[in-house]
């Protein structure tokens, strides 16, 4: 894979467990970092910026898409993300595979400019197990609930823009069948 990116692109639903699932990959394959996305949405309470996302002002935003810094970029409710070339660069350029988590819309625009980057769609068990997931977390309201739900339908509809798809039944199952993916898909 001389000269090409070496990414692994992560998308599925909210709720679906995929933060705990790439944790869990970054801590296992020491090959693997995380590749931090830029955002112009508001920074959070507990993030920091250029560790969770490079925070941007729209400003900024719009001189990196001028500058051709992304691999890919969307508008993902409301806040644009962009995947940076330089992040990835980086990453390749100490030996190592990057790790970013995206939207299906973004997942779509990455395969179709580098179809050697590695997608995989991490996708729960039944709609209804994602709906008593997001329950169970006691962190979103009942319409949030609902909204969420209806976007991963909208989300599920995508799973064919993918190299894999893994359904996430337990976590440790998830790690799993992702490492054996990424192993097969790289040579380690
Ligand atoms: P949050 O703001 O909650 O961290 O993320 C919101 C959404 O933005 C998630 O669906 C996440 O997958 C997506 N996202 C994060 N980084 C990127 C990126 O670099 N590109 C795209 N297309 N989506 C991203």
């Amino acid at each position: 894979m001389k000269n090409k990116k070496k990414l692994i692109v992560i998308s599925g639903p909210s709720g679906v467990g995929k933060g705990v699932v790439i944790k869990q990959l970054l801590q296992d394959l020491s090959c693997l970092e995380l590749a931090v996305s830029a955002t112009t949405r508001p920074i959070r309470s507990g993030e920091v910026n250029k560790k969770d996302y490079y925070f941007l002002t729209n400003i900024a935003f719009d001189e990196a898409i001028t500058n051709d810094s992304f691999i890919e970029y969307c508008d993902v409710h409301g806040n644009r993300y962009g995947t940076l070339k330089e992040e990835v660069e980086r990453i390749n350029s100490n030996d190592k595979i990057g790790l970013v988590e995206i939207d299906t819309q973004g997942a779509k625009k990455i395969k179709t400019s580098f179809p050697e980057i590695l997608s995989i769609f991490i996708a729960p068990p039944t709609l209804n197990d994602l709906r008593v997931r997001l329950e169970q977390r006691q962190t979103e309201s009942s319409e949030e609930i609902q909204r969420r739900v209806t976007n991963a339908e909208e989300e599920l509809k995508k799973i064919q823009d993918y190299d894999f798809v893994v359904i996430n039944d337990t976590i440790q199952n998830s790690r799993n069948e992702i490492i054996s993916i990424i192993t097969k898909t790289f040579n380690l």
